[in-house]
């Protein structure tokens, strides 16, 4: 058998060995089989990369680079990433274990967020402020921070990526991205395309390895100006902890529990398909996934026949294969998680309607079974809880008051749909829900334009949007006297 292949660090533009020079195994969740090791980076990683980025950023190359400029190097990374997208794809597929046609769909729009930051880049502008004193003029700038830190996740890591590193570039920053453990590949990859797309040496470093060794050292480094991160609301709060005591500013993408509410008035066909695919796509490994289903009373029966009827005939096995609708969870402990869950929730009273089994999908890998919950409530850990795999929990209400009170009765606040064909209901609901998305008659819908925002222990900040760029800037206010003359009473503040 060969041994599997070593990726390195990516620092100051290149392939860059650990400074402890131990590496890390990545296997295939679908298979076992160990696709390569990375490197297993240290607070000396972390420390030239952010040296290195901190060089990039300070460099005249940079500094006097035009905002037009570097929105046409962005250009060209999203038209790299285009002609790469297979590959791309193919590779996070092995990594993750998503299905290749889903990672196929977000490679087909991954380039569109760097093309929208490209377009956006000079278009960041300040202010005249217009002052009650005619002989001041006052203006704004905004500038951008300096070293970025990223630190994603594994579930997608190429467009969680994409939606940081695009508007940190967008906005002038350079960047040290510290991608999952479980899927260091394809960002290491990215990396070497922003030097192919003409950035500089040292404006996007990668440093790979795990959350207490390599995470945390680059939220501590004195030289980071703010932290962007996506991942569990536990390790999000320690980060904003961290990253408050240094007086830097830090944009959190974090966990969710999201409801998905049927009302009697839907087209309970397409709720069941939009059901489905809120909580069994990317076999539940989203952050939005919709994982509390609320159904009206009267269409709760034929709400539950759909959604297990579907749930059983669910095609599990290698995401690689066109017709597979389940692949596998990341990596063991997360298909050990899920069961526990779900055992957990059979404790508390719930019943299994359909699934409730790990599978080893035939392939020698970790899968779990789409998953129904019911007879559950509100109090069970189960339904409160991330679980972060494909299990739905599905309870009846009878009013929309009780509803909401239902989905907004939750820690979190990142997605929420509603299904109905009541159009003031839409409206009223879209209002009613404490979650920075909402969806209605349609789950999932995503686009770099339009700004999302975790509520409560969903997040801090904005990602998305011309909104994210003031997320990567400062904003300076200049005062310049246009009045020649003697400077007045020095003991009366000026406007
Ligand atoms: P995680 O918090 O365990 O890890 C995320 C990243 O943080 C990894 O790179 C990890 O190495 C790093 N990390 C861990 N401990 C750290 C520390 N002490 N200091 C610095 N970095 C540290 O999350 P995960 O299991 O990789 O991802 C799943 C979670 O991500 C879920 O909760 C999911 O909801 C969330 N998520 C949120 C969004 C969103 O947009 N809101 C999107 C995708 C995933």
């Amino acid at each position: 058998m060969s041994e599997p292949r070593r990726l390195y660090h990516f620092i100051g533009g290149k392939p860059t060995p650990p400074d402890s020079g131990e590496y890390f195994p990545s296997a295939n969740p679908a298979t076992g089989e160990v696709l390569y090791e990375a490197a297993r980076g240290n607070h000396r990683d972390i420390a030239a990369a952010v040296e290195a980025a901190r060089k990039a950023f300070d460099d005249s190359q940079w500094q006097e680079l035009s905002q037009t400029r570097r929105g046409h190097l962005l250009r060209r990374l999203g038209d790299l990433i285009a002609e790469n997208a297979e590959e791309l794809a193919r590779s996070e597929s092995l990594d993750n274990g998503k299905l290749l046609r889903e990672m196929r769909g977000q490679l087909a729009t991954l380039p569109e967020y760097y093309h929208y930051y490209a377009g956006l880049a000079d278009k960041i502008q300040g202010d005249v402020i217009p002052t009650s004193d005619r002989r001041v003029l006052n203006y704004t700038v905004r500038e951008p921070l300096g070293v970025v830190g990223a630190i994603t996740p594994w579930n997608s890591p190429l467009t969680l990526t994409g939606s940081k590193l695009a508007p940190a570039l967008c906005a002038g920053n350079t960047v040290v991205i510290k991608p999952s453990e479980h899927t260091s590949a394809t960002v290491l990859r990215l990396a070497e395309l922003a030097v192919e797309a003409g950035f500089p040496p040292g404006a996007v470093n990668v440093v790979t390895g795990f959350g207490g060794e390599a995470g945390q050292p680059l939220v501590d480094h004195p030289g980071l100006a703010k932290i962007s991160f996506t991942g569990s609301t536990a390790t999000g709060s320690r980060i904003a902890a961290a990253a408050a005591g240094r007086f830097i500013g830090s944009t959190l993408e974090l966990g969710g529990k999201s409801p998905n509410i049927v009302f009697e008035d839907a087209d309970v066909a397409n709720a069941a398909t939009g059901v489905v695919a809120g909580i069994f796509a990317a076999a539940g490994q989203t952050c939005i996934a919709g994982s509390r289903v609320f159904a009206h009373r009267a269409v709760y029966d034929e709400l539950l026949e759909r959604v297990s009827e579907r749930a059983r005939s669910i095609r599990i096995g290698d995401p690689l294969a066109d017709d597979t609708e389940l692949g596998p969870l990341a990596f063991p402990d997360q298909r050990d998680k899920v069961a526990s869950y779900v055992d957990l929730a059979r404790s508390e009273g719930a019943r299994v309607l359909t699934g409730g089994r790990a599978t080893d999908g035939g392939l020698g890998g970790c899968f779990y079974e789409p998953t129904v919950l019911v007879d559950v409530h509100n109090g069970m850990r189960a339904v409160r809880e991330e679980i972060f795999g494909p299990v739905a929990a599905i309870m009846p209400f009878d009013t929309e008051d009780e509803v909401v009170a239902l989905a907004n009765d939750t820690d979190y606040g990142l997605a929420a749909g509603v299904w109905t064909t009541n159009l003031a209901r839409a409206h009223r609901m879209a209002a009613r829900l404490d979650a920075g998305t909402v969806w209605v008659n349609t789950y999932r819908a995503m686009s770099p334009m339009s700004p999302r925002q975790g509520f409560k222990a969903s997040g801090v900040g904005v990602e998305h949007g011309t909104e994210t760029i003031k997320e990567y800037t400062r904003l300076k206010s200049v005062w310049i006297n246009t009045d020649e003359g003697p400077v007045p009473d020095p003991f009366v503040m000026r406007g």
